[in-house]
């Protein structure tokens, strides 16, 4: 518990007047009979009088007790013990009074209270006297410090809130319709543009129509009715600035408690880091868009638009694995133009360009676009991977795709040009490494190539040749 104790100047400690008058009284009677010094003192100051006496170990008992201090400590403790009160009081009590009959001189203690009561702390002008017959006793005047209403009005002043106490206003049927402000501190008075002495008194709706407006009476009345606590944020105009406000209502009697302060900063900084946050957002998005777009290219070959080697390689190892571990067939086709080099020799490099962007086009319309991925591995050699397909079926595209290539006339200097293609089929069931896989389709080409060109062959799960069909 919370004390002071001075042992000089003590007038000067003290809250009121009357200390030193009583003290005055006190030392012209120091030795006589501290009944005289009683006698001496107006009844009012006499109504805040205890007298003491010891009892046995450090204790203490109230042989007085001054009707004020039993008004406002609610308690009327004569004929009873300092050992009775709470114990941190007792205890700092009982010190002071020991402390007060061993030196034989006035002390001023000042005593927080320790419980909740009307008062919050107590000033004791402690005096040792004796009674008629010479035995100790001690006088103390006592003077509340601090009240608890003292407090409140403090704290209601020193809050940066708008605080008010409203009462409900309720017609004959028990609705309630308005409420009347019971008290309102200096910040109400600010936010609110009107003084304390007009909201005091007031009517809540025809004070803060803009509240009424904002729907925010309807919630005043659900605190009333249903007893909760609303807390909210609205945004007002507040001396023709725009104002956030944060406000919260709590049941109060028949009525409710409003506090309300100014968030605005606090906002602004939210919306701003809400800002800063989705421009990030955005950014990242930019950036996740611009590195899907370098890898797409980084796995793409530039002239055909096809996968380049390392994207085909990268799809193709993916489909294996998942064609392993499902059990599913695959299969790739390696083709490879025929006689190439003499379209570049005759038509010149950027005509063979062209016949290769349109070749793989040609491709890309006959196999499953979500499905099937075409790949250009080395200059004129191209891939195409099909999951899921068995090897008749691969074998009957590469046929389907070596007759349109062969049927197709390729427009080269304004002359179509029949050109042919060689194919080489590796189907796959159960695992194999993508190099191996590549290696057996090439291998495939190869005997397509030796065997005349214009053709497809077959190769499964080894080099060798297994099925060849002349174009
Ligand atoms: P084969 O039937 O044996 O495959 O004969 P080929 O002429 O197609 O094969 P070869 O390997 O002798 O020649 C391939 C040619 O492809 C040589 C090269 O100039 C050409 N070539 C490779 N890459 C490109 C390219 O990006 N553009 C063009 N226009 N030609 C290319
Ligand atoms: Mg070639
Ligand atoms: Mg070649």
């Amino acid at each position: 518990m919370a004390s002071q104790i001075y042992d000089t100047d003590l007038a000067d400690h003290a809250s009121g007047p009357e200390v030193a008058s009583i003290l005055e009284a006190y030392r012209a009677l120091a030795d006589e009979d501290g009944r005289a010094l009683l006698a001496r003192l107006d009844p009012r100051a006499l109504d805040h009088v205890e007298v003491l006496e010891p009892w046995g170990e450090g204790d203490w008992f109230y042989l007085r007790y001054g009707p004020a201090v039993t008004a406002a400590y609610g308690l009327d403790m004569a004929g009873r013990l300092v050992s009775e009160m709470p114990a941190p009081l007792a205890a700092t009590y009982s010190d002071i009074l020991a402390r007060a009959l061993v030196e034989r001189k006035p002390l001023l203690g000042v005593f927080d209270s320790v419980t909740v009561q009307k008062v919050k702390s107590w000033e004791r002008l402690v005096l040792p006297c004796r009674s008629p017959c010479g035995a100790d006793r001690i006088a103390t005047y006592l003077t509340p410090r601090c009240s608890r209403e003292d407090l409140l009005t403090a704290v209601l002043e020193a809050s940066q809130d708008g605080i008010m106490s409203v009462r409900a206003v309720r017609d004959p049927q028990g609705r309630v319709v308005d409420a009347i402000i019971v008290t309102a501190n200096q910040q109400a008075s600010e936010y609110s543009g009107h003084p304390v002495w007009r909201l005091v008194h007031g009517s809540f709706k025809a004070l803060f129509p803009g509240l009424v407006a904002r729907r925010v009476w309807e919630r005043c009345t659900r605190v009333i009715e249903e007893r909760v606590t609303e807390r909210f944020e609205i945004n007002i105009s507040h001396r023709r600035l725009d104002t956030w406000l944060r406000v919260t209502i709590v049941p109060l009697d028949d009525g409710f408690v409003i506090s309300f302060c100014d968030v605005t900063d606090l906002k602004y900084a939210l919306i701003e880091a809400e800002c800063s946050r989705e421009e990030l957002a955005a950014e990242i998005e930019q950036r996740l868009a611009l590195e899907q777009e370098l890898r797409r290219l980084s796995h793409t070959d530039e002239l055909t638009k096809a996968l380049n080697r390392r994207g085909f390689e990268a799809v193709l190892k993916r489909e294996l694995a998942i064609s392993a571990r499902y059990q599913r067939p695959l299969s790739v086709i390696a083709v490879d133009l025929d006689h190439f080099k003499r379209i570049n020799d005759v038509f010149g490099h950027a005509a063979g360009d062209r016949v290769l962007i349109e070749f793989v086009d040609l491709v890309r319309a006959r196999v499953r676009a979500d499905a099937d991925a075409v790949g250009r591995i080395g200059g004129e050699e191209f891939v195409v991977l099909l999951p899921s397909t068995r090897q008749e079926g691969a074998m009957a595209l590469a046929e389907r795709i070596r007759e349109a290539v062969a049927e197709h006339r390729f427009e080269i200097a304004g002359h179509g040009i029949a050109i042919t293609a060689s194919f080489g089929v590796a189907a796959i069931e159960g695992e194999a490494p993508e190099d191996e896989v590549l290696r057996v389709a090439d291998s495939a080409l190869y005997a397509a190539k030796r065997s005349g060109r214009n053709r497809v062959c077959l190769a499964r799960n080894g080099p060798d040749v297994l099925q060849a069909r002349a174009g």
